[in-house]
């Protein structure tokens, strides 16, 4: 067997990796999208990944872009093999994919019109929204811990991991006649006790695990003093400087938290009398599918939902709005508000345009709440840059920056250890850590060593493991 790691190689994003057999059958565990990379980002993704007609099928972790949004290109390069994931992730796929390709070709219209003199080159669009839909057509759904069949020699569980609705570690059963080998691929681990989600699931023991490392080195706060600052960043802004608080978050997961996290706060008498707005079309369709697979949320919002209010995702002082003429009005609301807009690294998306109107005023507070690529805007802001590019405009930056570290969807370092724990360390005889940043993940690999787990490997993008 060999295994091949394409993609979120000492980087977050971009997860891609191809396990090989002994007869050159390929599979292709995700295939995301970078993101967040500045002007590097549309090369990597441009480049060809591997002939498509190679790989006899793809499995897909969970539906976030940077694990999902380079299938419609593989498909429109020529793969026509199945696309394995849950129902869920199915779910979210039939928006995510769309919104994406929507993205792109709204992007490449904006750099032609302004390269229109012909000195660069046209941009093309990875892929437009005829491919997404094409790529659709390719998915197949699985059932959560039940074996499936995906090739001779391979057969695949999918074990819920708690990060996102649908999310789920693969488990690999692989059989080369001569050899026979266990692969857990963790995707991304979700949290403990987390509000939205339920826990990962134990995975079995397997031979290798390619482990995702995203906060490697980090240790978060309870959920509960999550919502705790929440609120007090809430009452800061609101109340203290009558400013706007505007919450850059990812349409699918991030978003739902912060609405719940807010609804519970409201249950309990604790928001100011105000108007909160989530201003992303593709939040809006992610909750609907949330409410359609409830039951595949925790408890709390089982408990919630027994309770007053029998929508977690919904209560008086929250606006959904889909129309973009209704985004552009609340940049001039002058009172105070909450909005909640994609995307959560803020160099796309409605987010974009509320940080260009806010950031040169301190009245105003920008809230981080998840994961940014050090080069997005998101990043440079969290960096405590004084001075950032909108729109190739410069802008002094006044609004008061904020990040709340614990509403992460990733596990931390003790997390991951734990999750890790149902496989015996001893047996492991290799750990590849990806989708972390280097520097965070040779610091998960000391404490993996400390743990007991010997031979954890970074591997390079492109780095060709050979049992
Ligand atoms: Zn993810």
């Amino acid at each position: 067997m060999k295994i091949t790691f394409k993609g979120a190689a000492k980087t977050v994003t971009g997860s891609k990796h191809i396990v090989q057999l002994w007869d050159n059958q390929r599979i292709m565990l995700d295939c995301g999208m970078y993101q967040g990379r500045g002007k590097e980002t549309h090369a990597l993704n441009s480049e060809a990944i591997i002939d498509p007609n190679t790989i006899s099928a793809i499995l897909l972790s969970h539906a976030h872009i940077d694990h999902s949004g380079l299938i419609p290109k593989f498909v429109k390069d020529g793969f026509e093999g199945p696309i394995f994931c849950t129902e869920a992730t199915y779910a979210l796929c039939q928006i995510m994919l769309r919104d994406s390709a929507y993205i792109q070709e709204a992007d490449v219209k904006y750099s032609n019109k302004r390269n229109k003199r012909g000195e660069k080159e046209a941009y093309l669009p990875l892929y437009t929204h005829d491919d997404a839909i094409k790529a659709l057509e390719q998915f197949v759904i699985v059932k959560e811990n039940e074996w499936t069949s995906i090739i001779a020699g391979i057969r695949a569980k999918f074990i819920p991991n708690g990060h996102i609705l649908g999310s789920a570690a693969i488990y690999l059963d692989i059989d080369e006649i001569s050899e026979k080998h266990t692969l857990l691929y963790t995707g991304d681990i979700g949290r403990y006790n987390a509000t939205l989600m339920k826990d990962p699931e134990r995975p079995p023991q397997a031979d290798y695990i390619i482990c995702e490392s995203t906060y490697g080195d980090r240790l978060h706060d309870h959920t509960i003093d999550a919502e705790q600052e929440l609120l007090n960043t809430v009452l800061h802004t609101l109340k203290d400087k009558k400013g706007k608080l505007i919450i850059p978050a990812f349409s699918l997961g991030r978003t739902q938290e912060i609405v719940f996290a807010l609804n519970k706060l409201d249950v309990h008498g604790l928001l100011p009398d105000v108007r909160i707005y989530v201003d992303s079309p593709l939040a809006i369709d992610a909750t609907d599918i949330m409410r359609k697979y409830s039951n595949l949320l925790s408890r709390e919002v089982k408990r919630f939902t027994k309770g007053s209010r029998n929508d977690p995702f919904g209560f008086k002082k929250l606006f959904y709005v889909k129309e973009q003429k209704y985004s552009k009005r609340i940049n001039d609301i002058n009172e105070p508000c909450i909005i909640i807009s994609a995307s959560g690294m803020a160099d796309a998306g409605r987010v974009k345009h509320h940080i260009f109107h806010a950031i040169e005023k301190a009245k105003n507070t920008i809230l981080f709440v998840g994961y940014a690529e050090p080069n997005s805007l998101a990043g440079r802001l969290q960096n405590k840059d004084e001075k950032v590019t909108i729109y190739g405009e410069e802008k002094n930056v006044k609004a008061e920056i904020r990040y709340i570290k614990s509403l992460s969807a990733h596990a931390d370092y003790k997390e991951m250890i734990r999750y890790l724990s149902s496989n015996n360390s001893g047996a492991v005889k290799r750990i590849f850590l990806v989708h972390g940043e280097d520097e965070v993940a040779q610091n998960f690999q000391l404490h993996l060593t400390e743990n007991g787990y010997h031979n954890v490997i970074i591997p390079d993008k492109n780095w060709t493991f050979t049992t």
